[in-house]
């Protein structure tokens, strides 16, 4: 007996839309992607009740024909990819075409479509009721295409069943718009809810010049958020050194080949943070994606910079060569697969910790200005010179070739960056200071360098690169300062954490730590699991000042300690630090693993960090801060300064709207 028969079409379609149809805002994302496709420069998505009674997508794009617009609604029928090599190179947005069948074998579907490129003023329009067509006909329109979806899941009750309140279904098509606007400034988009329109983004005419889309980008983050927080521009490019497989030389062979990549965008400046992912949107080559590596990587390059549980904020466009990517790994096409993520990962997360470094250059060497120029102004690729992440990215990985034409080469990596390790080469600049600079006779606090003007087009100065003037302390904690600007609040013990953070970082780099001896020395008895982990990272705890050493089979004898920190209870503390850097995790890189335990350490057991300071010593806080890598935030992301300016007090006053 013979069991086994092809579907109908129409299940067929059904079962697709399973995938590809999760909910009313996967139908305006495949619809908008399609009108994006179809070059439309204005796209109107109306939604009711969440999405379920309608959806209809309007776009002004090249349409189509009247074959065009029947084949369309055939399974695997595309005019994006041909062949199947061309699956290596995706360059649209669709490529399966599995869209349009899908969503009209789950809804009543009408399509309306006149091409652009034809003299006939007909359109087209299909009506299609859960996949089957009811009727073809011309029908006057204007160029472009008409989507309409409505009663989606009518034919599939318990799919319906599924969606969730109407808000939350708009939400979700919200976020998707959003994403989509910001790819897209040039698109003008229009977003209409139960017959309320709650978007008008006009599209924004890119001007010409290399900061032309970085001022359109800023423009439509307006549009849709109002006022932003402070933003970081950035804008890197590189060739990246990849290592992918070769079978067509030999099975598991490895082939060296060299990718050009890019990214560009906005990034919260030190201490913008949020709490949760909203606020991150990542793009590759304009579609939005999930991708956890580069979701690590920015955490990675915020480091210190962000508080943990915290979210960067941020909108970012990697630019990659279409074939280094795969986007065919999901069934809404939201993540994709790099060919060498490892590669990748480095770059991202380099090109983010130089930005925000460079957010804040005191010194004269700036080997990480490069990132938050505008490209046109990049002196030299300067980025390998820095060593890419010691845990993240293998050394050979990054090349040292031109990074695109008319960038010249990057000069050699000098020995320090290229010696030290990630964690704390970011403090590899020649003139730290570990003394307080001379004591300010005025009371005016000036920025060691001349103002530098605006980072890129549209950042206002770093608070640190202005004038500030000590105006006084409250609640023994909080320097209240006044700059041009406005008010300026800074919280000490934040402020002290990140100095003591970066100072015993360079003394760690240049193997300056000088532990003070104990007046009596104790010893440690610790169970055999911890003996044996402490046996381990003994040489990591001599590096951090901790003088242990070996004093039987589970005891050991502590004769020393870090400097500046004053723990009444000896052992205790390194019980604590025991523990800390057991639950850090022994995979993590040990001199990392050292400097977040530095981090905790200097905290909680920092010596000045609460004591009342007056007068002088105010504005060596202040100078000794200006002369921190990443001042802006504690070693553990937390602001170390507000701003508050005189357009946010005035408006706080009721002086202007
Ligand atoms: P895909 O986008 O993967 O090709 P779809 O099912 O989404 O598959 O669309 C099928 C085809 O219909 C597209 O390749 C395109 O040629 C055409 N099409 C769909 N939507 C539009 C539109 N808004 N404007 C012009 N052509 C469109
Ligand atoms: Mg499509």
């Amino acid at each position: 007996m013979n069991r086994v028969r092809l579907l109908p079409e129409h299940v067929a379609n059904q079962i697709a839309a399973g995938e590809v149809v999760e909910r009313p805002s996967s139908v305006v994302k495949e619809l908008v992607e399609n009108s994006l496709d179809a070059e439309a420069r204005r796209i109107t998505v109306e939604i009711q009740a969440g999405g379920r009674s309608l959806i209809r997508i309007t776009d002004d794009g090249f349409g189509m024909s009247r074959d065009d617009a029947l084949l369309c609604l055939e399974r695997h029928a595309t005019s994006k990819i041909q062949r199947a090599e061309d699956l290596h190179g995706i360059a649209t947005m669709g490529f399966r075409g599995e869209a349009l069948p899908s969503i009209a074998s789950v809804s009543r579907f009408v399509l309306t479509t006149r091409e652009r490129d034809s003299d006939s003023p007909e359109g087209t329009q299909v009506v299609i009721n859960g996949g089957r067509i009811v009727e073809v006909k011309a029908a006057g329109a204007a160029v472009g295409t008409c989507v309409e979806a409505r009663s989606l899941f009518f034919n599939l009750p318990a799919r319906r069943k599924f969606l969730r309140s109407e808000e939350t279904e708009s939400a979700h098509t919200q976020h998707y718009l959003t994403l989509a606007a910001l790819a897209h400034p040039e698109v003008s988009f229009t977003f209409v809810k139960d017959g309320r329109t709650i978007w008008q983004l006009p599209a924004i005419k890119a001007g010409a010049g290399e900061g032309a889309p970085m001022a359109a980008l800023r423009e439509r983050m307006r549009q849709l958020a109002g006022t932003l927080p402070q933003l970081i521009a950035l804008d890197v490019r590189a060739a990246l050194h990849e290592r992918v497989m070769d079978d067509a030389a030999e099975p598991g062979a490895v082939a060296d080949s060299s990718l050009q990549i890019r990214l560009w965008g906005l990034i919260g400046a030190p201490g913008v943070a949020r709490s949760t992912r909203e606020e991150q949107h990542l793009f590759v080559n304009r579609r939005p994606v999930e991708n956890r590596g580069i979701n690590h990587a920015l955490i990675e390059g915020y480091h210190t910079a962000l508080m943990k549980g915290r979210f960067p904020v941020c909108c970012l466009f990697l630019e990659i060569d279409p074939a280094a990517v795969d986007v065919n790994i999901h069934p809404a096409k939201r993540e994709v697969k790099f060919r060498d993520e490892r590669a990748v990962r480095g770059f991202v997360s380099r090109a983010v910790r130089d930005a925000l470094l460079g957010f804040h250059i005191p010194g004269e060497s700036k080997p990480v200005a490069a990132a938050v120029m505008p490209a046109a102004a990049l002196p030299a690729v300067e980025w390998f010179g820095a060593k890419p992440p010691a845990a993240a990215v293998p050394p050979e990985s990054a090349t040292r070739e031109p990074a695109l034409p008319g960038f010249p080469v990057a000069p050699a990596p000098t020995p320090v960056a290229s010696s030290a390790p990630l964690a704390l080469s970011f403090l590899a600049r020649p003139a730290a200071p570990l003394a307080s600079e001379p004591v300010a006779t005025s009371p005016v606090v000036s920025p060691s360098e001349p103002v530098r003007p605006s980072l890129a087009a549209g950042s206002p100065t770093p608070l640190l690169s202005v004038p500030l003037r000590v105006v006084g302390v409250i609640g023994r904690l909080y320097v209240v300062l006044e700059s041009d600007r406005g008010l300026v609040l800074l919280d000490q013990h934040a402020a002290h954490e990140r100095i003591l953070f970066e100072q015993m970082l360079t003394r760690l780099e240049r193997n300056e730590i000088t532990s003070q001896r104990l007046l009596l020395p104790e010893t440690i008895e610790l169970g055999v699991r911890d003996a044996t982990f402490v046996r381990g990272i003994l040489p990591t705890l001599t590096r951090l000042g901790v003088g242990l050493s070996e004093f039987g089979e589970r005891t050991f004898l502590l004769d020393a300690l870090p400097p500046m920190v004053k723990a009444p209870d000896a052992r205790n503390f390194v019980v604590t630090l025991i523990d800390e850097l057991k639950a850090a995790g022994e995979g993590v890189n040990a001199l990392r693993l050292g400097e977040d335990v530095i981090a905790k350490t200097v905290c909680r057991h920092s010596v000045k960090a609460n004591d009342p300071l007056a007068g002088p010593e105010l504005e060596n806080l202040v100078n000794d801060l200006r002369h921190c890598a990443m001042p802006y935030t504690c070693p553990h992301g937390r602001p170390t300064l507000i701003e508050m300016n005189f357009r946010e007090l005035e408006k706080k006053f009721g002086r202007t709207q």
